[in-house]
């Protein structure tokens, strides 16, 4: 059976509702000022590498922001040039090559200056990857260099961004993000002493070189969408597989 409701002279009806209708709007701007508190709030005290909604720079460390804005930046390629000139590096805007039909470089760039060069250097990547590749030199390669060895990398050294394949070089399946020249495969590194780091011949080195290429690749995975490195499986014994597509995925 329905409960009576006794009712109520139309004048307190319309009190009522008009006394709701003022709670709910003093609750919602209560709410948009502690949300907009709490914003300035995160804006004064967190480093802007942390925060996503703040520009992205080269210059700033690694943060738990970092991937996520460099995704973004780097889909827009106007933004993107524009953090990579800010961060002081230097670029030359590539023509797509002729691949086959369904390899491409939709954005395509080679870096001129501004880090370690890469070895070989004529090398087009997407300005996405071009970036990405610049933070973790700058904020992570040179940093760890230095706690680790005492001394600068001087060059990058790598098997090539671009290459129109599959994954692993398959007849089928998905196209490999070296197919958009989206991924960089890196290989070693030069000091400035002259010597030389390999993947391949001292990623178990239980010394500094190890260490070294170690913590470059941890650090890594706070920079690209997808690391490979020796530990993932023997296909990359010799170099680091970096890449800003497919799904995140750090080995
Ligand atoms: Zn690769």
């Amino acid at each position: 059976m329905a409960a009576y409701r006794v009712p109520r002279h139309p004048k307190v009806e319309a009190h009522a509702r008009r006394q709701t209708r003022i709670a709910r709007i003093v609750g919602l701007v209560l709410i948009w000022v502690l949300l907009g508190t709490l914003v300035l709030v995160a804006e004064r005290v967190i480093p802007t590498q942390h925060l996503p909604w703040k520009a992205l720079s080269v210059i700033d460390p690694v943060g738990a922001a970092t991937m996520a804005k460099a995704a973004r930046t780097g889909a827009n390629p106007a933004a993107c040039r524009a953090v990579l000139r800010q961060g002081g590096l230097f670029y030359a805007n590539a023509p797509a090559p002729v691949a086959g039909d369904s390899c491409a470089i939709p954005d395509g760039l080679k870096l001129t200056s501004g880090m370690a060069p890469l070895m070989p250097a004529d090398t087009v990547m997407t300005c996405k990857q071009a970036l990405a590749v610049s933070i973790w030199e700058r904020q992570v390669v040179q940093p760890v260099a230095f706690e680790t060895l005492g001394q600068a990398v001087v060059g990058v050294e790598h098997f090539g961004a671009f290459a129109c394949r599959r994954i692993y070089g398959r007849e089928e399946g998905p196209l490999s993000q070296h197919a958009s020249a989206n991924a960089l495969d890196v290989s070693g590194f030069r000091l400035a002493d002259g010597s030389e780091i390999s993947v391949e011949r001292d990623w178990a080195d239980p010394g500094p070189k190890g260490q070294f290429l170690r913590r470059i690749r941890d650090g890594g995975c706070r920079v690209f969408v997808t690391v490979l490195s020796p530990d993932y499986n023997a296909e990359h014994a010799n170099h680091f597989h970096l890449d800003m597509g497919g799904w995140p995925l750090c080995a």
